[in-house]
């Protein structure tokens, strides 16, 4: 003990205000199918799936065996230079197979923060070889989540994220453009300059923001505002990817073309760090030619051989068990689910896009005491910004589990108003 220690583990919560969590903390030991497990014995039903990317619920025992007999054969080994492992090669394959991109490469690393950092140098790095050196503001969207690495810091559109660290960005040459309307889109780009902006990054549908699925034509805007200007279109699918809309990716429900597109969450399921991004063959050709320079980046652990062996598991099941016409039903359960309560007047509004739900409440109500409530009842729901209530459980949620949390969230309402 020494005379600062306060009470609590000494593991530092992420996202958390250590004063509110301390004595608060719920600890978890175990996980199955849809349900977590506290140390005092509690169920919990998962109804955020996590950070949105249990998608293959938990506990699988299919995956630890992979996970072990991966590391009996080959823990991992880097790709740095002329390096190479199996496993990587063969998820990269899989996921070109699968891409919304076609002909794509694959840089692969630990998560969705890392992939922002990869894809938004890489966005510079392109410019600077094709000889636009003017090329490098990137402009990201108000309300925009892409992770909380330095990059993802600073293209923050939730203003929070970004505060407190002596200047608005902790990279130079970022701006946010409107995430409603693509005419202000288009008055931004006007007036920072398309020759300067290396590249839009942008969520399809807005997670962390609170759930908000593209307003129509927006997205195609942003496709045509990047088709029209020489700028680059990067997708962050860190949540999207990999099914949560129905589809391998919101690029394919959507009908978009990026250059560039981020994962991480859904690859593995989170049964290991992975994430990574899916390049056009615009933008890694120029890296490929005689003579080219290298792109300078790389970590120990990208293209990890187990976290790549589990992510080829966990696409297999999806696979397997059709999980992605699964989503497409349960959205049908959501949706119905959630217009029923458009009657309710303590409810603003409700959004659904794919297995994603928010239900934003009025001022008067507490998202937050709402979500305590449920997490005390067994369902595990978030807040998020906006006043709204995260709903994105894992893909193998049945229709009854489904109707029942939604009935969660409108019995704790009753309970806290
Ligand atoms: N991008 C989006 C859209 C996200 O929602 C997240 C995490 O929630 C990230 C990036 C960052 O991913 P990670 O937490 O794996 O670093």
């Amino acid at each position: 003990m020494n005379a600062f220690a306060t009470p609590g583990p000494a593991l530092w919560s992420a996202q958390a205000h250590m004063p509110s969590v301390i004595g608060n903390q719920l600890v978890i030991t175990r996980g199955e199918g849809n349900y977590i497990f506290t140390d005092d014995g509690r169920r919990l039903f998962d109804g955020t799936a996590g950070l949105w990317h249990t998608n293959i619920g938990h506990g699988r025992a299919e995956m630890a065996e992979v996970a072990a007999e991966q590391m009996r054969t080959l823990e991992t080994y880097h790709v740095f230079g002329r390096f190479l492992n199996d496993r990587a090669v063969e998820l990269a394959e899989k996921i070109a197979s699968i891409s919304p991109i076609a002909e794509p490469k694959i840089i692969l690393n630990s998560g969705g923060s890392d992939s922002i950092d990869v894809a938004l140098k890489l966005a510079r790095r392109y410019w600077q070889l094709r000889g636009r050196s003017e090329k490098t503001m990137i402009l990201s969207r108000d309300l925009a989540y892409h992770g909380l690495h330095a990059y993802g810091t600073s293209v923050a559109g939730l203003d929070f994220n970004r505060e407190g660290y002596g200047t608005d960005s902790l990279v130079p040459e970022t701006a946010r453009f409107d995430t409603y309307d693509i005419e202000k889109v288009r008055q931004t780009v006007a007036e920072i300059g398309p020759h300067r902006i290396a590249a839009l990054i942008a969520e399809p549908i807005q997670g962390t923001g609170g759930v908000i699925p593209p307003a129509p034509g927006y997205l195609e805007g942003l496709q045509q505002i990047a088709d029209e200007h020489d700028i680059l279109l990067i997708l962050d699918e860190v949540i999207t990817g990999f099914g949560r809309t129905g589809h391998w990716f919101a690029a394919d429900r959507y009908q978009l073309h990026p250059h560039i597109v981020t994962m991480a969450k859904g690859i593995s399921s989170g049964y290991s760090a992975v994430g990574g991004i899916i390049v056009a063959p615009e933008v890694w050709a120029p890296f490929y030619e005689t003579g080219a320079p290298m792109y300078r980046h790389g970590t120990t652990y990208s293209g990890h051989a187990t976290s790549a062996a589990l992510a080829l598991k966990n696409l297999e099941i999806i696979e397997r068990e059709g999980l992605l016409g699964r989503v497409q039903e349960l959205e049908t359960v959501l949706t119905a689910e959630l217009a029923a309560l458009s009657s309710d007047d303590r409810i603003a509004e409700t959004r659904v896009a794919g297995l994603l739900g928010g239900i934003q409440l009025r001022p008067e109500f507490s998202a937050e005491a709402v979500t305590d409530d449920m997490v005390a009842q067994g369902w595990i729901a978030r807040p998020l910004r906006g006043n709204v209530i995260q709903l994105s459980p894992p893909f193998t949620t049945t229709d009854d589990e489904l109707r029942g949390f939604v009935a969660a969230a409108v019995s704790s309402l009753d309970t806290v108003a």
